[in-house]
């Protein structure tokens, strides 16, 4: 049986693995096909096919979109993506820009509050050009102003806290639209994480391709109920780890298998998209 993992970040957003260290944790855990899907940014992208390429691997070109549709945050997973599109270039440099601002208003709001941590030291360790939350909270740890990244978002970053800040996304319907012009499917990512359901059919009306069932935090019924869903919809199937390489935990990559024939069914999308 051949499976893969469709939801997966590296340096280039908030995860630890180079691309190339990413695929060799794939090849490891058998995976036949991965995608990369950082966060607002399509980077890793080039390296990620290379070195999938070299082992024989199937591989997607995509990225996590940060998205909302009626003040409500979904992120949309791009697939199949042209990773040279300039107006996806321009619209993701945007938008990297609103996070590298959040990261210092982030860091003022932690001042305030009496934590001396320094922007330059969130940057350091991001060194990235979308860099989130996850950095902040590990720079944290590492300048030793607090005991873990959990503390640091429980205390701080989660939203609602004293150093969370609100940022400015892209509509859910503008995601879908910039996708679909850079060649993409587009496929609403763990719909059960912010229980956002009720989206579902303004994202199908708006062109929405695929739905992602399978996620590391989707308990089994929540995966049947996005499959039925997915059904009902007419809506491509994917899933994945979410990997986002070393945390508390050993890396997920892998630990969420998609059967191949859903890959197989988006390769064919992908087709007749074209
Ligand atoms: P941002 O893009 O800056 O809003 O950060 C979002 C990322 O932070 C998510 O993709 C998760 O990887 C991570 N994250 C969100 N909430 C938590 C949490 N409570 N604990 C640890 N990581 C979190
Ligand atoms: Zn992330
Ligand atoms: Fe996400
Ligand atoms: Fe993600």
């Amino acid at each position: 049986m051949k499976f893969a993992d469709l939801h997966l970040h590296t340096q280039f957003s908030d995860g630890t693995f180079t691309p190339e260290e990413l695929v060799l944790r794939a090849q490891k855990a058998g995976l036949a096909c991965i995608a990369l899907t950082d966060h607002d940014s399509v980077e890793g992208c080039e390296r990620a096919a290379t070195a999938c390429a070299a082992v024989q691997m199937d591989f997607i070109a995509g990225s996590e979109l940060t998205a909302e549709h009626k003040d409500t945050e979904v992120h949309i997973l791009g697939y199949f993506l042209d990773i040279k599109n300039k107006v996806l270039l321009d619209r993701i440099a945007e938008f990297q820009s609103v996070r590298q601002n959040r990261i210092h208003e982030m860091v003022v709001a932690l001042n305030k509050l009496g934590i001396p941590l320094k922007v330059e030291a969130v940057f350091a360790l991001a060194n990235c050009k979308s860099p989130g939350r996850p950095h902040v909270a590990r720079a944290m740890v590492k300048e030793k102003l607090i005991n873990n990244l959990d503390e640091a978002f429980e205390k701080y970053l989660k939203k609602g806290k004293p150093a969370w800040v609100p940022k400015t996304k892209m509509s859910a319907l503008e995601a879908v639209e910039l996708i679909h012009q850079a060649g993409g499917l587009a496929v609403m990512a763990h719909p059960g994480l912010n229980r956002t359901d009720d989206i579902i059919p303004d994202l199908v009306k708006a062109g929405l391709d695929g739905i992602e069932c399978f996620h590391t935090k989707h308990s089994t019924v929540m995966s049947e109920r996005y499959l039925e869903i997915a059904e009902k919809y007419n809506l491509l199937v994917t899933g994945g780890s979410d990997c986002h390489g070393f945390s508390k935990k050993a890396p997920l990559i892998g630990t969420v298998k998609l059967p191949y024939d859903h890959v197989e069914r988006l390769f064919s999308a992908r087709k007749k998209r074209k």
